[in-house]
């Protein structure tokens, strides 16, 4: 047998908070310091060997849909893994699915990102319930009879997997269906239809493309009522508790996102309760998807973050050319381009949570400008970054046990789920025209850092928000990268190493390379931005 040399110990036991001197300081100063006993704890169970296990099991044993039960009567049922169950147990009981709503106070959505953003290291298919769960409460809010009803247990935190009656469970998760196989993103050609029952209630025919954690108690749902494209609340039964008439007809064959199940349904009469106003189902959803594409920023975040963390681990502990890798020069401007994303991506995500939880003005147009616009970048950014991490570790990258190959299967989704990168795009174009104090408010957020690099580069930004020419959607990618990266940049400055801030200036300001990781300029202080980024 021949000998084990040169392999990094695993990255386990180990806390996710407390190694994390980027999260630890955005907690702090976006006003959660507070909840830092919570998220040690968090962070602790998150990483044990037996948790980070879990979330290989999830994905390993994927769910199967068991349409019909052995005498041929309709289920519609979904088996997850135990271990899925087991990581939404975690997620329920840190009250990720709700708990800046449960528990209002400053700094709660900050310190429900933090939490997110842990997990979404650990498992990413299990945040999908999470963050539709955690998007509706404003929503339902909406129809106070249905929010009386159904918040208590959306707050609750012991999470009940059976699959019964809501009224009889300790516990409710919420999904939601808009996309229809003709068209997601234009939402107006949605043909499921909702005819009123007689009794204030509706019937629901139809379909849906894609609905995620089909296991969810309720839905919230786009269908065409008499007066229009309606919000409507579809429980998984009936208030006569039998089953509702929701049909899965198949599972999504998916890329990634394996351990949780992406479905297509079918309405064949499907007991259903209005939200909010009739015919004005798309602005009822906006909020929610506000919440959502938050979530997709702090779930991409979380995927740079493990695959950050992953690849200066490894690169510390093995050894090529009598060298550790993370002191061979390259691979030190490899990793430092890596950190510096990762850390950009944290502290923007933490600032734009913190806009959720005030509600000053600067708050309402940040939120409404920046969250397509983080969503947006840091999606997009996602991809390239988990494989140049996969890269970092070798060959051993590419291998299932490494995380990375799950990381790189995750990463596209959240650029694709609530919007794709276009639509975030023009969502901002669309922000920035409809909200005439935009400009000045994103100018304070940049001039607040007072740096002559980025003063020239906000400089041509704010023309460019000026001129007439600012609605041209075919630049609106362009427009949107150069707003995030102003936007990090001025955190960075202000709130980070002065390593790490000259890095972010001198390479995602400066314009030059691009392409590839792993091209910073000389004369940067790649150590620091490292050792800063790892996880110790
Ligand atoms: C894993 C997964 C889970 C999902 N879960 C759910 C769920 O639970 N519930 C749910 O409702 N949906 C869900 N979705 C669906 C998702 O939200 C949609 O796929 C997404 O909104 C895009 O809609 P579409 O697929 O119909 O693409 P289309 O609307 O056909 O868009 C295709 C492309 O065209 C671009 N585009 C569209 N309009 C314009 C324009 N005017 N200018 C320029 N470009 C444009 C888009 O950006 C996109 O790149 C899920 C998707 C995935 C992948």
């Amino acid at each position: 047998m021949f000998e084990v040399q040169n392999q990094p110990p695993p990255l386990e036991p180990y806390n996710l908070f407390a190694s994390d001197a980027v999260l630890r300081e955005a907690v702090k100063r976006e006003r959660a310091a507070w909840a830092d006993g919570e998220l040690i704890a968090l962070g602790a169970t998150l990483g044990k060997p037996e948790t980070i296990q879990l979330g290989f099991d999830a994905n390993r044993y994927a769910p199967v849909l068991r349409t019909l039960d052995r005498y041929g009567h309709r289920i519609d049922e979904v088996d997850f893994h135990p271990a899925w169950h087991a990581l939404l147990g975690i997620a329920l009981n840190a009250g990720l699915h709700s708990s800046p709503w449960a528990k209002p106070q400053a700094g709660a959505h900050v310190a429900r990102a933090a939490g997110c953003y842990m997990l979404g290291q650990i498992e990413a298919g299990v945040y999908c319930p999470i963050a539709m769960t955690y998007g509706s409460v404003p929503t339902l809010r909406q129809a106070p009879a249905i929010a009386s009803e159904w918040l208590p247990r959306i707050f609750a935190r012991d999470y009940d997997a059976r699959f019964r009656p809501a009224k009889e469970k300790t516990s409710a998760l919420i999904g939601m269906g808009l996309t229809e196989n003709q068209g997601g993103s234009d939402l107006r050609t949605n043909t499921t239809r909702a005819e009123p029952a007689g009794d204030g209630n509706f019937r629901l025919h139809g379909h849906k493309w894609f609905l995620s954690a089909p296991m969810c108690d309720a839905f919230l749902v786009l269908a065409q009522s008499p007066k229009g494209l309606s919000c409507f609340l579809l429980p998984r039964w009936t208030p006569d508790g039998e089953r509702n008439a929701i049909h899965i007809l198949r599972l999504k064959d998916k890329l990634g996102n394996r351990s949780n199940a992406s479905s297509e349904v079918e309405f064949d009469g499907a007991y259903a309760q209005l939200v909010g106003e009739e015919g004005r189902g798309i602005p009822i959803m906006i909020e929610m998807a506000s919440y959502t594409r938050l979530d997709c920023a702090i779930g991409s975040s979380a995927l740079i973050r493990q695959a950050v963390a992953q690849a200066i681990h490894h690169a510390r502990h093995r050894t090529a050319f009598q060298k550790k890798l993370v002191d061979q020069p390259l691979m030190s401007n490899v990793l430092a381009d890596l950190a510096l994303e990762s850390e950009a991506a944290t502290v923007l995500t933490l600032r734009l949570a913190r806009a959720y939880d005030e509600s000053d003005e600067i708050s309402v147009v940040f939120r409404r400008v920046v969250t397509p616009a983080a969503k947006f970048w840091i999606c997009k950014r996602t991809p390239a970054l988990t494989q140049e991490a996969m890269e970092v570790l070798g060959g051993s990258g590419y291998i299932e046990d490494s995380i990375l190959p799950r990381l790189y299967r995750e990463a596209p989704v959240n650029s694709i789920w609530e919007g794709a990168g276009n639509i975030m795009c023009l969502d901002v174009l669309r922000a920035i025209e409809r909200t005439p104090n935009a400009a000045d408010v994103l100018r304070q957020e940049l001039d607040a850092a007072g740096d002559a690099r980025l003063q020239a580069f906000a400089g041509r930004l704010q023309q460019r928000l000026a001129a007439r020419e600012r609605n041209d959607e075919a630049q609106a990618r362009a427009l949107v990268r150069e707003l995030v990266l102003a936007l990090q940049a001025a955190l960075l400055i202000k709130h980070s190493p002065p390593a790490v801030a000259d890095a972010f200036c001198a390479s995602r300001l400066a314009d030059e390379g691009g392409g590839a990781f792993g091209m910073l300029p000389r004369g940067l202080d790649l150590r620091a931005i490292v050792e800063r980024a790892g996880p110790v």
